[in-house]
């Protein structure tokens, strides 16, 4: 129980007391983006400055999937079963078809570039919603220097049409996102402006409206110690998000209800595993897992 901190009483049942925190992979540069695949029994997870994608399962281990990957970071299933990424380099939203082939589903709004899609989700209606900061521009270690053309932004793109709307743009670093089980909400971290000693870093809360709309937007809870960047949701609706520390749990209402505790800084996590009660941690450079008393929501 080491590594479970209890805050509120809720928590308590949440966690299991004889579940240890797992390595399951270590030695990576920077990873993000992990999603499970139940029907073949693994994860996925980008190792983001090492321009790859991994691929775990319980009796393989951690293996290459793709490499190179376009710096990929993000990832998500669609309703289809297909891996849908995010590539810093190619500055795009990428679709794996069940053929193994790629598609390119949005890089440019009004003709220019997005700048480095860094995490993306997938609504029951089949739209897919992404984050664009300029991460992965404004280094060569995690994509390659190259000149924004947009403001940072949260996208809504329609697979079926390939029409592409912003959501919301009021933001300095908009990262991970996550729907609410009933997808009335949408949770999204906005991580700040990279290199700003003062950044504005929070989970924001979005009421979603049944024409797709995003409104209020208002802080819903702050990450500390440093910030929330991969985010995910359990069934009851409480809300998972990486935090330097380890993984925070927070409460529909905003309140910290508990923490995992890692020994380095998260940057994104999953649920996965049988009944998607176990939780795999991007910790960093090691990739880490432990069973839970949750499920994940059944949308990633
Ligand atoms: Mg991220």
């Amino acid at each position: 129980m080491d590594a479970i901190e209890i805050c509120d009483e809720r928590f308590r049942t949440m966690v299991l007391p004889n579940a240890p925190l797992e390595t399951l992979g270590q030695g990576y540069r920077w990873l993000e983006g992990p999603v499970w695949f139940a029907d073949h029994d693994c994860l996925y997870v980008s190792d983001v400055p090492n321009d790859c994608i991994l691929r775990w399962s319980e009796e393989g281990g951690v293996s290459s999937f793709r490499k190179p990957s376009g710096f990929a970071n993000g990832h998500a299933r669609d309703r289809q079963g297909r891996l849908i990424g995010c590539s810093h380099q190619h500055r795009c939203i990428l679709r794996t078809e069940l053929d193994g082939t790629l598609t390119v589903l949005a890089s440019h709004y009004h003709g220019k570039r997005l700048n480095s899609p860094n995490d993306v989700v997938c609504k029951a209606d089949g739209s897919i919603w992404f984050s664009d900061p300029p991460y992965g521009i404004n280094t060569d270690y995690e994509g390659g220097k190259q000149q924004s053309e947009l403001p940072p932004a949260l996208y809504r793109l329609d697979p079926a049409t390939g029409e592409l709307a912003v959501v919301a743009d009021d933001f300095e670093g908009p990262n991970g996102l996550a729907f609410s089980p009933d997808e009335s909400i949408l949770y999204v971290a906005e991580s700040g402006r990279q290199f700003d000693p003062q950044p504005r870093q929070y989970i924001r809360r979005f009421r979603i409206s049944g024409d797709n709309r995003l409104s209020d937007g208002a802080q819903f809870h702050k990450v500390l110690p440093g910030f929330a960047d991969g985010l995910r949701v359990d069934e009851q609706g409480n809300v998972w998000s990486s935090a330097a520390d380890g993984i925070h749990c927070i409460s529909s209402d905003g309140e910290l209800l508990g923490r995992i505790l890692t020994p380095a800084p998260v940057a994104n996590l999953t649920f996965g595993g049988r009944n998607r009660a176990r939780l795999f941690i991007c910790a960093s450079h090691t990739l880490m897992a432990i069973y839970t008393n949750v499920r994940g929501c059944v949308r990633p």
